[in-house]
């Protein structure tokens, strides 16, 4: 029987969500939609050391404002509860034990100190000293031990981990989706711990634990994970889950816009540009990071962008909608290869999404900043600014800040601007615009196009000689749209107010 696809984001708390985090949360989101499948959140907090609170509160809520939602998991619940790795202790001391009695794991004793000694050793030999059939022989564990020895060292409290029995000298041919066929030998592979006397798991055994109770279909998540995937599935074996184990696939890294290594979060902040969904203020070291949402990128945008970070549809189409990406998303179209993420690319997804944007939505953005800074607005101007203006920008911020003298006249005249076109007969030209323009009472485009136009051209001058020092008068600086689009925007009586005063000042 074809088994329902379910498939997980598993983050761990150790942090804001890296836009890499993203990326992954979204690819496992497109295949879950594209197969009508299930799309979960499990939160893999077992490595208390590195816990960071708030991190949890936080990965959601960027989820959320990237539009993908959750099915199962986290803060939604399910049937396959709980969620969080840190409430599922109980379930996997028992499948830890299991696999001692099944002889595929067992108990070792060894001390940090003990251990390090060894590396020592070895490294004086120029060797790496590894836990694994050749070393286990001689090192403290059950399988050195006769059975009372063992159940005395058990009884006694002392400190134990469970570590993995690591087949010697196998050749395991596995497959992954995206990269097909990858082979690897055991005996390059450690006796990963799985299990410690504290209670608590290892990523290794709870995620494996994890997915096989919670049916998962497919383990879709970052090359960093690769190297795991030989003791993840001789772990699948060694439960005798073969049958119904996830099929994996192994996303690219993101890489760095210049050069070749893994993006990292020191990146944005060296290279001006967020690595995060969301601001974050790490709570240990008190770190600020810039979000995408807080610097004024369209989620729509920000997933865009990400989707196409190793992906491709096969076409040139660059423009996705969330529905498109659920329709066209295949794993087979992933690329192995790393993609380098492009920062310049981001901003101009973003100014696709905004000039796509109905000027009336564009004027809600703007009205709220307006709002915001007690300014108040009429929407249809806004609406027919955002109409003008809206092609020049990325951000709904910039529109904002460059529409701003529509709704407060000029305090001081641009410098540089004045200087340029201000010159000593303008005086006289602006003293005779504004009484032609105390004569007109429709403000409308056209009119008062027709009317400067042709009173221009009877005074012979130069269309710019009138239009430029003009301009500053009424926006401020040498900016803005067409000046009959100004006008007609802000009305005769701020028109005649703001040459009135230009006239003053300049
Ligand atoms: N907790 C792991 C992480 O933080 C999950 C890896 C996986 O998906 O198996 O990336």
């Amino acid at each position: 029987m074809e088994r329902k696809v379910r498939v997980r984001f598993a983050p761990s708390p150790t942090g804001a969500l890296h836009l890499g985090g993203v990326r992954t949360a979204l690819f496992n989101y497109l295949f879950a939609r594209h197969y009508g499948g299930d799309f979960l959140l499990r939160i893999e907090d077992t490595d208390q050391t590195r816990y960071v609170p708030g991190a949890e509160e936080y990965i959601i809520e960027s989820l959320k404002w990237c539009g993908l939602t959750i099915d199962e998991g986290v803060g939604v619940g399910g049937e396959y509860g709980p969620y969080r790795q840190s409430e599922r202790k109980e379930i996997y001391k028992q499948y830890a034990q299991q696999l001692v009695e099944s002889g595929h794991a067992y108990y070792s004793f060894d001390t940090a100190e003990e251990l390090d000694a060894m590396r020592k050793e070895c490294e004086e030999q120029g060797e790496t000293f590894m836990y694994n059939a050749r070393s286990r022989t001689r090192l403290k564990n059950s399988l050195n031990m006769n059975p009372e020895e063992l159940k005395k060292l058990l009884n006694s409290g002392i400190h134990y981990v469970i570590r993995f029995k690591m087949p010697e000298n196998e050749e395991l041919k596995l497959y992954d989706i995206i990269r097909g066929e990858v082979h690897f030998n055991s005996s390059l592979l450690d006796d990963k711990v799985l299990y410690k006397s504290d209670g608590m798991p290892t990523y290794h055994l709870a995620n494996i634990v994890d997915d096989h109770l919670m049916k998962i279909t497919h383990v879709i998540r970052g090359e960093e994970w690769l190297p795991s995937l030989p003791l993840h599935v001789l772990l699948y074996k060694a439960f005798g889950w073969e049958d119904t184990m996830p099929e994996f696939a192994h996303l690219p890294l993101i890489l760095k816009p210049v050069g070749n290594g893994k993006l990292s979060k020191r990146d944005g902040n060296k290279m001006g540009f967020p690595v995060f969904p969301m601001e974050f203020t790490d709570p240990v070291t008190g770190e600020k990071w810039h979000g995408y949402k807080e610097d004024g990128y369209f989620p729509d945008a920000f997933i865009n962008m990400l989707a196409l970070l190793g992906w491709n549809p096969g076409t040139d189409q660059e423009i996705f909608s969330m529905q498109e990406l659920c329709e066209l998303f295949s794993l087979d179209r992933v690329k192995k290869s790393g993609a380098k993420f492009d920062p310049e690319k981001t901003k101009w997804f973003n100014h696709k999404y905004l000039i796509a944007k109905s000027n009336g939505e564009l004027a809600d953005l703007v009205g709220k900043m307006l709002l915001a800074n007690h300014l108040e607005y009429n929407k249809s101007k806004v609406e027919k600014i955002c109409g003008l203006m809206k092609e020049r920008y990325n951000f709904v911020s910039e529109l904002y800040q460059d529409c701003l003298f529509f709704f407060v006249a000029p305090e001081t005249f641009n410098e540089k601007d004045s200087k340029k076109y201000w010159k000593e007969d303008t005086a006289t030209l602006m003293k005779e615009l504004l009484e032609l323009l105390k004569s007109i009472d429709d403000y409308s485009f056209a009119n008062t196009e027709k009317i400067i136009s042709a009173w221009i051209t009877e005074k012979q001058l130069g269309f710019g000689k009138i239009m430029n020092p003009f301009r500053v008068a009424i926006v401020g600086a040498a900016k803005g749209p067409h000046m009959f689009d100004v006008i007609e925007i802000i009305g005769k009586e701020e028109t005649i107010r703001r040459m009135e005063k230009a006239l003053l000042t300049l």
